[in-house]
Parts: structure tokens; sequence; C-alpha cells
């Protein structure tokens, strides 16, 4: 079974090691040595001042909307993973979208002005699939209309945007490390800011207020994180460089091997190094996207419309049309990539993405021996054009 991720795992022992020591100490949770050593070691890889590890990805959003004390309306994305938009709404917010670009799927920045009422307080975009919004853009109206900006950034581990950690733009960006992204702790997250007042404001709220065993600084909740993850968190550093090349390697052979389709590929912002997070694949048409999807479920390989649906058409949001979104929802497949996927399995993949649109369903096709059918058949093929 290919699916359309598989979590990364380090060797078994070098985690062992970590919890034969979590073992010795006894210390569990509660800001302990691997914790502080994961966050110092994730500081100085991705080359950033501050950052908090938080529980998931999920709270770091609604941390992050909590901190900033956001109200009224928040301007964000229709197309992105159901927690950016239910951590507004779950923080007593209200989202107003705007729809997105159609070569970036990131949020349109032509478009925010016209979305700004007097009871805006934020925009909330996400770097769709790793790849950067248009950061300054969004930045100039932010400042020209007295607005925060959060960045979404939970698929951007890696990517970086002027020479920089892409974590480092927004007054918050936040990121998971939930076990299906590029780089994880099985579950997590993490929240980053230039602000030392925010970033201490947000280290109070991860940790019920608290700013002494018997005294608090203000409400919290518990946001905090553990020994366990940060041990997990601790091993994949260490091969997070070489999951990011291998994830280079098979997107560049995907885009030769499917350079012939009737798809494009999102534009990827030129002022960045990408991070080749997901491998997305805009279709032609949604009945082809379907054909395709369905044709490698008969062999094994299973995708995932990412992302659907429009979160603009959720049941709990004012539900609004927005044609760009609406039409990407409909074509939009993310095929299998993860730092285990074998060449071979992603030529299989494009084999059978090429040959159904161009082949007559009423052949026969078994999975297995994919490419010598598809072979024979181009061979008989002309041959009878030739005949
Ligand atoms: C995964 C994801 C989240 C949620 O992160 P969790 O760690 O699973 O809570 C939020 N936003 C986006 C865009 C995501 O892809």
């Amino acid at each position: 079974m290919i699916p359309v991720t598989k979590p990364f795992l380090p060797k078994e022992e070098e985690f062992q090691e970590y919890v034969d020591s979590i073992w010795e100490r006894q210390w569990l949770t509660n800001n302990g040595p691997l914790l502080n050593d994961f966050e110092l070691k994730l500081k100085k890889y991705l080359d950033i001042k501050h950052l908090l590890f938080v529980n998931n990805g999920t709270f770091a959003l609604q941390l992050a909307i909590k901190a900033l004390a956001l109200s009224g309306e928040i301007i964000t994305t229709p197309f992105s993973y159901v927690a950016t938009t239910s951590s507004i709404v779950w923080e007593g917010c209200k989202p107003v979208y705007v729809d997105i670009d159609p070569e970036t799927f990131n949020i349109d920045p032509e478009k925010i002005e016209a979305a700004i009422t007097p009871q805006t307080s934020a925009i909330l975009a996400t770097h769709v699939y790793g790849n950067p919004c248009d950061i300054d853009t969004i930045q100039e109206i932010a400042d020209h209309y007295g607005l925060k900006v959060i960045y979404d950034a939970a698929h951007c581990f890696g990517t970086r945007y002027k020479d920089k950690s892409v974590f480092e733009y927004g007054d918050i960006s936040t990121t998971s490390f939930h076990a299906t992204k590029l780089f994880h702790t099985i579950e997590g997250g993490a929240v980053f800011t230039r602000d030392p007042e925010l970033l201490k404001k947000m280290m109070y709220i991860r940790n019920f207020g608290h700013n002494g065993p018997d005294s608090f600084e203000g409400l919290g909740v518990n946001g905090k994180n553990c020994e366990f993850h940060a041990a997990m968190g601790l091993c994949n550093l260490k091969y997070v460089d070489e999951i990011l090349e291998k994830r280079k390697l098979l997107s560049l052979h995907y885009f030769e091997k499917l350079s012939a389709i009737k798809a494009s590929f999102p534009k990827i912002n030129d002022d960045k190094d990408y991070n080749y997070a997901y491998f997305p694949v805009l279709f032609e048409s949604e009945e082809l996207r379907e054909r395709c999807l369905e044709k490698l479920e008969q062999s094994n390989v299973f995708c995932r419309r990412y992302f659907s649906p429009a979160l603009s058409t959720l049941p709990y949001v004012d539900q609004v049309k927005m044609p760009v979104c609406d039409d990407v929802v409909k074509r939009i497949a993310c095929l299998p990539l993860y730092h285990s996927l074998s060449f071979s399995d992603l030529d299989m993949i494009c084999r059978i993405i090429v040959r159904t649109q161009n082949y007559d369903e009423s052949v026969p096709c078994p999975a297995q021996d994919f490419g010598i059918l598809v072979a024979d058949k181009i061979e008989t093929e002309i041959n009878n054009l030739n005949e």
C-alpha cells in the first residue's frame, strides 16, 4: 500500500537511548532537560531567536490568537487545513475569507483590502504546501490598517524566505510537528515571534499562567509538551537535511515524469528555498482527477484531496463563494511523497496517471506488471497504426 504520506522514523536504538535517560531521571514533563535541549537545537537549526515548543499545531494557532488578544474579524484563507479556521472560531473570532491566488493557492493579497472592515483585527494566512505567501505585500497592508499578522506555517519546516526561516515573519508564526509533517515529534507544534514580550506572554499561557509554584501571571491553559516528544524531535532533527534532500529529488522526478500530463503545479515563490513538503497536482478537470485517483486506488495508491472542502463552506461559518478556491478544491490532489518512497513506486504512480489520461478505459491493466503492459500496449498500438 502506498499512502499519501508515511511518518519518518529514526533508528529505534536512537530513540531508545533517550527513553533510557528519561527512565534514569524520572523527569517526564514540565520543562525537562530533553525539552530544553530540543528547543535550543531547534533554534540553532532554524537560526531563529525565539520559539516555544507546544503540544500541537492547532493549539499553536489558538495560542497566537489569544496572545495577540484578537477579537472581531480575522481575514483568512479558504484553502488550508481545517485547523486554520477552527482555531479562529474556537477563539471567539469570525473568519472572513479572501480568495486565493490561482497560481500559488495562497491568499491573494490583491483581494485583502476589500475585505477589511472596522471590526478586522488580523490576517491569518497559510503558506500552503510550504510555499511562502506574498509576505511583503501582506505586511504592507497590515501596517497600513494596523492589523496583526499570523502565519500558519504548518507546512514550512525548512522553508526559507529572503535568507531567513519563513517562521521569522508575521507577528507570530505557528507550525505543526504532527507525525504526518516533514519534520515531526509525533504530536507537537511551535510558535515563533521576534517580540520578547509576546514570547513571555505565550510562555505563561502555555503553562497555566504560572509565574512561580504558587503564583499566577494571568489566565493560562496546558499547552506544554513533554520529554518523549522532545526525544523524537531530537532524533528527527539529525535527519532533517536528508529528509529535505530526498523530498526534493522525489519531487523533481515527479515533475519530469508528469511533464506531459493535463495538469499544472503551483508556482513556487521566487524568494525562497522551498521544502517540497507536498506534491500537489492541479488536474485539468475534476473528472480527470477522479479517474486518476480511482485508477491509483485500484493499484493500492492512496492520494488525498488536500484541501477539500473549502473552509468557506464549513457548517459553522458564514458560507461564501470563493470562485478560485472552489475551483481548485475540485481539481487538486496531493500525490504520495515521503522519505521512504522508492523511485520505482514513484514511476509506477506516474505511469498510472499518464496512462489514465491517455489510454482507453476498456483495456485491462493489472497494477503488478503495469510497466510491461503499458509498454506492450504502446507497441501494439504503434504496430496497428503502421499496418
Ligand atoms: C497539520 C496542520 C495544522 C494542525 O496541526 P496539528 O499539529 O495536527 O494540530 C494546522 N494547519 C495546517 C495548515 C496543517 O497542515
